[in-house]
């Protein structure tokens, strides 16, 4: 079994229209100069820490969740256009794959991102997949604690620039 791939493409099939609830919110965010928070956000255990932990952060100013799928998938919408024109944006990745990561560096400016894997920030639960495995209370007070270190972080790489 192959260890690797090389970069690829996807097709993506054409779209029409626009999410009116998606549009007011990137367009207000994009006016209020927000710092877009995206996160991996895989059916494992993972994804769901990576998830829940970017919630966490994006209640925080300057920061605001974006939806990665309408980024990467209906170009035309505002979402796309905030992720594109902000000067900065956070991703939080599930583990070191940085399935999101691969493709927003190279739909937006690469430099702009602070990019974060969330698994060695608590190192739990490689043995499982399924978010389910872990009990609720205990998946969400993870990704708190998650989300305290990666604060920390922004506070120092961009908050203070
Ligand atoms: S980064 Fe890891 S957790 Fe997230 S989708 Fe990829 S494999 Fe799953």
């Amino acid at each position: 079994m192959a260890k690797s791939s090389p970069d690829y493409s996807l097709k993506v099939d054409g779209v029409e229209g626009l999410c009116p609830a998606g549009e007011a919110w990137a367009e207000k965010n994009l006016s209020d100069g927000k710092i877009p928070v995206f996160s991996c956000e895989g059916p494992c255990i993972r994804g769901e820490i990576a998830r829940l932990a970017a919630n966490r952060v994006a209640e925080e100013e300057p920061f605001a969740r974006c939806c990665h799928a309408e980024v990467f998938c209906v170009p035309h919408s505002a979402m796309a256009r905030w992720a594109k024109e902000s000067d900065r944006a956070v991703m939080i990745d599930g583990c070191f794959l940085s399935c999101h990561g691969r493709i927003l560096k190279n739909l937006i400016d690469e430099s702009k991102i602070v990019h974060i894997d969330a698994l060695p920030l608590y190192k739990k639960y490689t043995d499982k997949f399924l978010m389910d495995d872990v009990p609720e209370e205990e998946r969400k007070e993870v990704a708190h604690q998650v989300a305290g270190k990666i604060l920390a972080k922004l506070k120092e790489e961009v908050l203070s620039v």
